[in-house]
Order: C-alpha cells, then structure tokens, then sequence
C-alpha cells in the first residue's frame, strides 16, 4: 500500500470526470521543504512563518527573513508559496516579544491584530517578503481576518513599504496577490464583502471551528464539541464556497480538515478545489479523489448539508464513507 501511494506522487490530482483539484503543502520550516516535495506537492499553501521567529532570541532582521524566504521560494520554482504572515499570541508566543496577561488569550491580541497593534514588526517582514519575492512565485496571506477595515489597512501599509524600498533602490513588487485567512464567524457572515477587496481566500479550519463552536481547539475535555462536521460548521464551508465562486475569486482550505480524505471529497462537493495539507497526507487524499467523480462527491455533500442535527450528520457521514470507499 505504502508503494502504492508512492506512485501517485507524479500523477494529477484529478477526480475520475476530469476535474483537477490542486493539492498543496503546508510547511513551517525549512526541512518541510522535502517532504513536500517528497509527496507530491504542487506548490505551498500555507507558509506558517512564525517558526523562524521562534527558534530564535531575538527577532530576525528584514535581511534575515528574506533571506529565508529567498530558500523557500527558490525551491518551489515555478510554483506558488502563499506566505502567511507572523501569527503569534493565543497559544504561540515569543521568548522575547512579551505579551501582557490575558485572561482569554485566543480572543485577545493574536495573529493580524498583534502585527496591526506593532506595526514595525509587520513592516519588516513585508519588507522582506518583498525583497525576496523575486526568487520565486509568492502571494501573502494575512491570518484571523474579522473585517474590510484591517483589509484597506493592510493595504496601506503594503503600498508604504514599497514606496520605502523603492527609495532604497529596489524594485518592489506591486502586485502581490493578497490573500485572507477566514478563521472568525464574523468573516463568514461577511464573506462577500471580504472576498470582493482581495485576490483569494483560505478558510483556516483548525480556528474557524473552535470560534464558530466556542469549543477549545486544544482542549482535550472539548473535543465532543469541537466537530468539523457540526451543522454550523459544514454551512459555514459552503457559504464560503459560494461567494468566493459568485465573485471569481479562489477559495481553498488550509486547516487540519483538508488531510482527511473523506473530508476532502466533501468540500470538493461544496465547490473547493484547491486544498493545502500537511504533506504526508497529500498521497492517500489524493488517491481519494481520483477515486471519485465530482458527482459523487457533490451528492455526498448535499446530503450532508440537509443534516440538521450531529446524529443525522453522524448517519450521512457513515453513509458517504461507505459510498465514497
Ligand atoms: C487554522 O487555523 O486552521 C490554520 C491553518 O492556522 P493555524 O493552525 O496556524 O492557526
Ligand atoms: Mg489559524
């Protein structure tokens, strides 16, 4: 089996009625460059970047990271890396960028609102994803996304940075696709409003359930509660399909949702086509949907969305694995 799912590693990602589905990595550090290689990944849809930040004791400079990000792009060539800005607070900190107390840290000052909140950290590494944005094919995502306002803003500060290094002598690029992490309920709820002002979307799974479901993402006693495959949380997939088709815009998946197979037929039934993964998944996903024809995948989705309770899902669920084995 293990030699099985080795030969798919050069064969399309492509449901059995010719749809091709774009299966790309997640990667953290540099050594997860291999891997997905090793498995087959067509390009990277989550540079989580906030690693090199950590194994560190101070925070890198602009040359540093663009350093780093010259490696990484330069070993996708010809392919995209969606590099996603520092996403720290909530669980993840930084020896030496001390954050004050929070009592609800996940709903405090992480991820974009720590980088709006102390923007020279923001700037230096836009600056170096600009400097090395040559060197490869990058877009970059901002993560925790709740409104248009951080969006415009965000903008702002990537035309200032330009403007900065252009006066340094560079040649900045000014037309980097800027994608948008939707993990907030109310990013749903406004979905078409988000998608309208950038170039694609990327739903982040692991934090979209815990929000929608108020139910800890590490917290092993709300593991009951934290179901991907809550009503709430399966409507939410395809109101975000939904607008981002109406709008022309891509929407993939980047969460721990995206590595199982079964799920990703499902959300292939909804309208997404493009999913990002922890490499060593990438082979028996996309056994999946070679598999399966996009018909199948959309009857097992409708299904499941006219579910309205756990238990009913529970029984579509069990029914799909069965219809799509
Ligand atoms: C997510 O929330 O689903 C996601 C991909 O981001 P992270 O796991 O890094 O928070
Ligand atoms: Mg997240």
């Amino acid at each position: 089996r293990q030699k099985e799912l080795e030969g798919l590693r050069d064969l399309p990602a492509v449901t059995s009625d010719g749809t091709a589905i774009t299966l790309n990595a997640n990667i953290g550090l540099l050594s997860d460059v291999r891997v997905a290689t090793l498995h087959g990944a067509e390009g990277v849809g989550l540079y989580r970047t906030e690693f090199p930040y950590m194994a560190r004791s101070s925070f890198p400079t602009r040359i540093e990271q663009a350093t780093l990000y010259r490696k990484i792009l330069s070993a996708f060539p010809g392919q995209n890396v969606n590099i996603r800005t520092l996403d720290i607070g909530g669980d993840k900190g930084l020896p030496y960028f001390p954050c004050p107390h929070e009592d609800n840290p996940f709903m405090g000052l992480r991820s974009i609102r720590l980088s709006l909140e102390h923007r020279e950290i923001l700037h230096e590494q836009l600056a170096a994803i600009m400097m090395a944005a040559d060197a490869g094919k990058p877009t970059i995502m901002f993560p925790l996304i709740s409104g248009v306002d951080e969006i415009r803003e965000i903008r702002k500060m990537l035309a200032a940075v330009a403007d900065e290094l252009e006066q340094q002598g560079y040649a900045p690029p000014r037309d980097l696709p800027l994608g948008i992490m939707i993990e907030i309920p109310a990013a749903v709820q406004i979905i078409d409003f988000l998608v309208d002002e950038v170039d694609y979307v990327s739903v982040g799974t692991n934090d979209l359930i815990q929000y929608t479901l108020a139910a800890d993402r590490n917290n092993a006693r709300m593991k009951q509660y934290y179901n991907p495959h809550h009503p709430a949380v399966l409507h939410s997939m395809k109101q975000i399909a939904d607008a981002a088709r109406r709008a022309g815009k891509k929407a993939s998946i980047c969460g721990e949702m995206a590595s199982d197979p079964l799920n990703t037929l499902l959300l292939m039934g909804m309208g997404f086509s493009e999913f990002s993964l922890s490499a060593p998944s990438i082979p028996v996903v996309k056994q999946a949907i070679r598999g399966h024809s996009l018909e199948e995948c959309r009857a097992a989705a409708d299904a499941i969305l006219a579910c309205r309770s756990n238990g009913e899902v529970a029984t579509a669920l069990a029914r799909a694995n069965e219809a799509l084995r």
